[in-house]
């Protein structure tokens, strides 16, 4: 059958922060299911802050492409149900994952690998959990939170480790599942709200607000002997902050710099720290270790089914909220993993 559906569509790049008049509501009429495709209706979209990194004309190098002008904004993790199968493996009914995002409905080639995989058309299990935790701890965001903490060999715990965008989607994962591996964690987020999250049910050993406290001298105050492992989603200051506070041999997981998306990069300036005290630097990307998926998804699955891990959302509801929900995420309005319900 063919439908008719709606998609976000980018019409223009932002200067700095993004906002409805940057996107359109576009009608399209989609035609049916070719051999080996599948038609989904979206039922939840994901909202992350690398999807401002393609509102450019130039992505970074080596990240995704720029999102194209007045065309479907490809590659956005999202959740659905087939409607129509004409692929092996995919009934009507299943619950899918795939990377065709913000719109309603996506005709989706089956077996054709997307994100690395991890926006590869799969069936997801429905017994587990709902279905948008596949969005959140179940999928890219526990990967990110999971690899990010094996690349830099903290799987094993026992250390002192700080997460910043603690109360975020990746950095609340990253850091409940480093108090589970046993490891001291400080966290640091925008909020006393989220602050007081944090250390209540996170378990943090200790938390700082750092619009009210520069994380230079937070860390002074929370981790007077210094950090073995930083899990960097805010670059920046951050970054110089974690540089002056590492232990000899320290490791640094660089999973993100959102402190600089909107605007200019602002690198450390103490980078030499690195250099005089061995440190280790590792960027990652979560897909770059789909590997690392089945062990993540076994984990944090006996993890939340034992209440050891919470997992919170803050939902926008309709395709036309997604560039408001965007906003707010970046100027830290959320908590958890942001989504669309569509
Ligand atoms: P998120 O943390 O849910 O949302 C971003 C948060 O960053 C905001 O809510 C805000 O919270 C904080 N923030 C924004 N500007 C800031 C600033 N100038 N200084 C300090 N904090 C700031 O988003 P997420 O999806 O979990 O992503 C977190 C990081 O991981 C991002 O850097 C993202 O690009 C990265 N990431 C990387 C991968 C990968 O594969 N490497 C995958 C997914 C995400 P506050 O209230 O705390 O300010």
């Amino acid at each position: 059958m063919s439908v008719q559906s709606t998609e976000l569509q980018v019409v223009a790049y932002p200067r700095d922060q993004v906002g409805p008049e940057n996107f359109e509501l576009v009608k399209v009429e989609l035609g049916a299911p070719a051999p080996g495709q599948v038609l989904v209706r979206n039922t939840w979209t994901s909202v992350d802050p690398g999807l401002r990194l393609r509102l450019r004309e130039n992505a970074p190098d080596g990240y995704f492409s720029s999102f194209p002008l007045h065309a479907p904004m490809d590659g956005i993790l999202t959740v659905g149900e087939v409607v129509e199968s004409q692929a092996p493996g995919f009934a009507v009914g299943d619950t899918v994952w795939h990377a065709q995002g913000w719109r309603e409905y996506a005709v989706v080639d089956a077996g054709v690998a997307q994100m690395n995989g991890l926006g590869t058309l799969r069936v997801l299990d429905m017994s587990v959990a709902p279905a948008q935790w596949y969005l959140g701890p179940l999928g890219g965001m526990g990967l990110t939170a999971y690899s990010g903490l094996s690349v830099v060999n903290a799987l094993g715990g026992g250390e002192d480790l700080w997460v910043s965008a603690a109360a975020g989607a990746v950095g609340a994962l990253a850091a409940q599942m480093a108090v589970q591996l046993g490891h001291r964690v400080v966290a640091s987020a925008g909020s006393p709200e989220k602050v007081s999250w944090l250390l209540d049910e996170v378990g943090v050993a200790a938390a700082f607000d750092y619009r009210e406290e520069p994380p230079s001298a937070a860390l002074k105050r929370v981790a007077p002997e210094g950090i073995d492992v930083y899990f960097d989603n805010v670059g920046g200051d951050h970054l110089e902050a974690a540089l002056d506070a590492m232990r000899q041999c320290g490791r640094v997981a660089l999973c993100g710099s959102v402190s600089d998306y909107d605007t200019d990069p602002v690198g450390p300036r103490n980078i030499f720290l690195a250099t005089a005290k061995n440190l280790t630097l590792r960027g990652f990307r979560g897909g770059a270790n789909f590997a690392l998926l089945g062990e993540m998804q076994h984990r944090m699955g006996s993890w939340l089914r034992d209440g050891r891990i919470v997992h919170r959302e803050t939902v926008y509801d309709g395709l036309a909220s997604a560039p408001t929900a965007m906003n707010d995420m970046l100027a830290g309005r959320t908590v958890g993993k942001t989504l669309v319900r569509l």
